[in-house]
């Protein structure tokens, strides 16, 4: 079997947890060779040793490996002199350098998990926010003016050529899926304020202009602020959602909650060249070293670099053992077999991760 080289940044927090009870997953499911785990520093305890959050010897692995796994990075009170953290820099650093313009949040029901909207089942809710991770208000961190300790400005940027590759990501992955699961249609819904800033109204324009190539999926828009009540009162409906960056970090956590949390919730950050998988959570530092996080967000992010790096070296191996462990998350939540406590059980960290290694046996 071809060997894959895993750039992998366990961080702070409850990162080094959640990562190596995903690396135990991915040896079950693959055996010990199939992938090379290079450990690698980088986060905020890091930064406190060494002035760095990124080490340019990090970047460069994580630039020329095959795809990065992250735990989480930040720390409570490690920040700049402005104030901002130092731990989001890891990421942010590796997001706009590595361009990963494509942020991949999926929203699914699982079997065994209750939704705090109990009238959906398994399945019944199931969409992807692709949440364009390069520009938008965002893409202003550290270029925002603070004028005389009076006035803070920071600029919204949208490109047509960054909306136009989000927007296409968008509808290609929409074609790969089997659309909304309310009535099977394959449909993209722009998520901007295009009624309030011109800024988001080019991007819903530029949106428009893509969808002419995708006459096979409908285009269908959400006001920001509208969207937050669809999500939670006709969930069904949405197959893709394609939002600016920072509209897409705030229904991605609203997505992530109705389907059982943070800690349940995987996400992708892609690019033309690389891609970074980390669980949607933080490094959640109220509850580090106790061996009670859960692991899942980690473990379905990696069954999601599977499958890309499957798509991306045509090796099928790969996406079996995705679906593989996939199966093991369902069953053991399905038979309640081992619950994490985030989802109301009292299965830790590495009960947990023992429960899908004994799965996918
Ligand atoms: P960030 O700003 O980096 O996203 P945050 O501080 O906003 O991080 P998290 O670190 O995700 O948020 O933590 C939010 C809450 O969710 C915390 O109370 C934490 O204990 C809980 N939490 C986060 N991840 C998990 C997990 N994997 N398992 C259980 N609980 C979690």
């Amino acid at each position: 079997m071809t060997h894959y080289k895993i750039a992998t940044i366990a961080g702070d927090g409850i990162g080094p947890e959640v990562t190596d009870a995903t690396v135990k997953v991915l040896q079950a499911a693959l055996g010990r060779d199939a992938l090379h785990f290079e450990m690698l520093d980088g986060g905020a305890a890091h930064y406190r040793k060494s002035g760095e959050v990124l080490p340019e010897d990090t970047f460069t692995a994580c630039r020329d490996l095959d795809a990065v796994l992250h735990g989480a990075a930040g720390l409570p009170g490690v920040t700049y002199p402005d104030g901002t953290e130092v731990g989001n820099e890891l990421h942010l650093q590796l997001r706009f350098r590595l361009d990963l313009y494509a942020n991949v949040r999926p929203v699914k029901l699982l079997s065994g998990v209750t939704s705090p909207l109990r009238a959906f089942e398994e399945g019944g809710i199931d969409y992807v926010i692709i949440r364009e991770n390069t520009e938008g208000l965002y893409a202003s961190r550290g270029a925002g003016v603070l004028l005389r300790g009076e006035v803070a400005t920071d600029t919204l940027m949208v490109t047509r050529k960054g909306t136009e590759r989000v927007a296409r990501f968008a509808f290609d992955l929409s074609r790969k899926r089997n659309g909304a699961p309310r009535d099977g249609k394959r449909r993209v819904t722009v998520c901007d304020k295009a009624n309030i800033l011109r800024s988001y109204a080019f991007f819903r324009g530029v949106c428009d202009e893509v969808a002419a190539d995708y006459p096979d999926v409908e285009i269908d828009y959400a006001y920001a602020d509208a969207i937050t009540v669809h999500l939670i009162k006709r969930p069904d409906f949405y197959d893709v959602i394609v939002a600016e960056n920072m509209f897409g970090d705030i229904i991605s956590d609203l997505g992530a909650t109705t389907v059982g949390g943070m800690g349940i919730s995987p996400s992708g950050e892609i690019g033309d060249n690389q891609a970074l998988f980390q669980g949607a959570h933080g490094s959640a530092p109220d509850i580090a070293g106790q061996d009670v996080a859960s692991p899942l967000a980690t473990i379905l992010s990696a069954t999601m670099m599977l499958r890309w790096l499957s798509d991306r070296h045509g090796d099928a191996t790969l996406s079996e053992a995705a679906a593989r462990i996939d199966g093991a998350v369902d069953k053991v939540l399905a038979q309640g077999a081992a619950v994490p406590r985030d989802l109301g059980g009292t299965a830790g960290c590495t009960e947990m991760t023992d429960a899908i290694c004994r799965a996918l046996g």
